[in-house]
């Protein structure tokens, strides 16, 4: 047996993968990623893989940064652990947090930490919750969020997402979360424009306030842009109605910043290209480039001031674990004094869209929307119609990505639309190679598909 074969035997015994069908796990076997260096991972067969997902959206700074592994051991040594609970704090989180308040943007100046971004959504539930309450408007609990939104796996946070593969599991979502549609103008639009459209999908929001009670409301939470819902461009009339409507009724807006926090979007923040004002932003991925689990809500003055006049009935072991909060503050410092989100702006984004935006010709691409470093494709068997395959959802896309994977590269899918988010510190080069390993992924998916 090669080393692989038996790693992938211990793996299919012992081990439940996240997001993942185990018994196809075990007939196929794990692809095992032993070392990674830039946007390059290393398998366990010696292949070598363009990793165009950053891991799960995270690894904005690239693989293999030194300074984020001294920074980690440096902080193990001098202090491992400690919390933050009961009037205690340390360096490493106080820094964090100051520096968070710097780059956000308005008054989001107050910062609860967690371990992921589902415990900070969770965080995020409670807190506009507690807010309300302690506003002695109690009965304000209710949240509006969107279908195929996804705000993490948790049970507060898997309600709050709308993946119906996911509530169909769990009972979920709990009671007091409910749902409008997307702004998919692709896929839902009809024969309206994109701006009729945007604006349609916006005002469901008003309906559905109307529809529960302006006074049982206490947020709406979305994602700028939509990543795991497969990279989700809205229409530009979508995101100013919404704003004008959380501000009509005064109902907190959660972004949840999770994917296009940290310059994936081409800024710090996807509210900032999306020029929207929350109220709380979620954060985690790209905060240490994947380097150490953390999380964090980033609350304005005024939540915080709400909040802060009672005892918070929350948090966790590690909110603002020193040797995480010390990654971050140095994947920070990399991404700020290294002008990583600037070139990743003004360099990186307009060659990846021009490149990306080639593969609009390939027969089976339908459409293509790319905003910063998040891209996606719909793959369709009929462009003019904007069809989606027939057969079960996610069979194309699945076809597709399973090429990649065998032409060293990583896309990944959602049903029928492939994504891309890689690195910030991608090349030219590496883009270039990125776009002929996606074509010719799409031809050889294209010749299965279409006989
Ligand atoms: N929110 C968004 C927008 C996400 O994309 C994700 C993860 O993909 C989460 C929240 C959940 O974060 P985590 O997986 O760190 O719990």
């Amino acid at each position: 047996n090669s080393p692989t074969a038996e790693l992938q035997a211990l793996d299919a015994a012992h081990h439940m993968h996240p997001f993942t069908h185990g018994a196809a796990l075990r007939e196929k076997g794990a692809r095992i990623i032993t070392r990674a260096e830039g946007v390059w991972l290393n398998d366990s067969d010696g292949n070598r893989i363009l990793d165009a997902m950053a891991g799960l959206w995270c690894v904005n700074v690239g693989y293999g940064r030194e300074e984020l592994a001294e920074a980690a051991a440096r902080q193990m040594r001098e202090l491992p652990f400690y919390n933050t609970f009961f009037q205690t704090s340390h360096v490493p989180a106080i820094n964090l947090a100051a520096r968070l308040a710097e780059l956000a943007p308005d008054d989001l100046n107050h910062v609860f930490f967690a371990n992921s971004g589902s415990e900070a959504n969770d965080t995020n539930l409670r807190m506009v919750r507690a807010y309300w309450h302690v506003k002695g408007q109690p009965e304000r609990t209710h949240i509006i969020a969107r279908w195929n939104g996804y705000h993490g796996s948790g049970v507060g946070s898997g309600s709050m997402g709308g993946m119906k593969s996911i509530h169909s599991q769990g009972g979920l979502p709990i009671p007091g979360i409910h749902h409008i549609d997307q702004p998919h103008w692709y896929l839902e639009g009809g024969q309206m424009t994109p701006e009729e459209f945007g604006l349609a999908r916006a005002q469901q929001l008003e309906e559905k306030i109307l529809e529960i009670g302006a006074d049982k409301v206490a947020a709406f939470i979305a994602e700028p842009l939509q990543g795991a819902g497969g990279v989700i461009v809205p229409p530009a009339t979508y995101w100013p109605e919404i704003q004008r409507i959380v501000d009509k009724y005064g109902i907190l807006l959660i972004a949840d910043e999770v994917i296009t926090g940290f310059g994936r979007t081409g800024q710090w923040f996807g509210c900032q290209t999306m020029d929207v004002r929350p109220d709380i932003m979620t954060v985690a991925k790209g905060l240490s480039s994947g380097y150490q689990p953390i999380g964090a809500s980033i609350v304005s003055d005024e939540v915080a001031r709400v909040i802060d006049g009672v005892e918070f009935n929350h948090g966790y072991t590690y909110s603002g674990h020193p040797v995480a909060c010390a990654v971050a503050l140095e994947n920070l410092r990399l991404l700020d004094e290294e002008g990583i989100v600037d070139r990743a702006r003004t360099h990186v984004a307009p060659y990846l869209k021009q490149r990306f935006e080639s593969l609009a010709d390939h027969p089976l691409v339908g459409e293509v929307k790319i905003i910063g470093l998040m891209g996606s494709l719909a793959l369709t068997p009929d462009k003019p119609s904007r069809a989606s395959f027939a057969a079960e959802a996610g069979t194309a896309g699945l076809i597709t990505r399973e090429r990649c994977f065998a032409n060293n590269l990583i896309m990944r899918h959602v049903y029928d639309r492939m994504i891309i988010s890689p690195p910030l510190v991608i090349s030219h080069e590496e883009i270039d190679t990125l776009v002929e390993r996606a074509r010719l992924s799409l031809d050889e998916a294209h010749a299965e598909l279409i006989q």
